[in-house]
């Protein structure tokens, strides 16, 4: 269950301009305050800031299509403004050709929105979106990896031992509240130590070293 955002890669902002911009488009307000986007789901985050700006008359489901349509017209600068994390392509090739492995995503992000970072660097191929965790899901993130296991065990019919892995104390708690393992990658703005802190199954600086990550994940 990969994390997207500072796991396998940063979107350069891109996101966040849609985001402000569907904003502000459908509620006529102007953006005050960017508030803390890092682990948390796209739901949790839109019933933040509606509160923040005083909207009451906006539902997360109405945000999302709008914020959609703005990431989608933006799509082509993902790959300009953005990068993908350090080795992500190798380790991803190696779990995908190990039989025993489904990789999938639990994401903050809104199923289009995961959709679209994970095409403007061509990795869509990767995963199994369709049994994946998304900010649609609920706004607690430990509900989304609940969910994503329950739609894999569900696809294919049998039980699964899950591995979360990400840059945040959200995407750690996530995983522990659900009993998965839990992997930390210290290349968002979360240090090693906090994520260990956080109670860390094992935490890598980066996913540079192939051999290393896909020995920790396949555990
Ligand atoms: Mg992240």
């Amino acid at each position: 269950m990969w994390d997207i955002d500072y796991t396998l890669l940063r979107g350069g902002g891109v996101a966040a301009r849609a985001w402000r911009a569907a904003f502000t488009e459908l509620t006529g307000r102007e953006w005050r305050e960017t508030p803390i986007f890092g682990g948390r789901t796209d739901t949790d985050i839109c019933v933040e800031v509606f509160a923040r700006h005083g909207v009451t008359d906006c539902t997360p489901e109405v945000f999302f299509v709008r914020y959609v349509e703005h990431v989608l017209a933006l799509q082509h600068e993902f790959g300009e403004q953005g990068a993908l994390m350090p080795g992500v392509q190798d380790v991803l090739k190696r779990l995908g050709a190990d039989p025993g492995v489904v990789q999938t995503l639990v994401t903050g992000n809104v199923p289009q929105v995961a959709a679209a970072k994970l095409a403007a660097f061509g990795l869509s191929g990767a995963f199994d979106a369709e049994v994946g965790g998304y900010g649609t899901d609920d706004a607690v993130r430990a509900t989304l990896v609940r969910r994503s296991l329950e739609r894999a065990e569900a696809k294919y019919g049998e039980r699964f031992a899950p591995v979360v892995i990400g840059d945040t104390v959200h995407d750690v708690t996530a995983a522990l509240a659900n009993g998965a393992l839990a992997v930390g990658v210290a290349t968002g703005s979360t240090t090693m130590a906090d994520l260990v802190l956080a109670g860390a199954h094992a935490v890598l600086p980066d996913l540079s070293d192939t051999d290393a990550t896909v020995r920790i994940l396949t555990t």
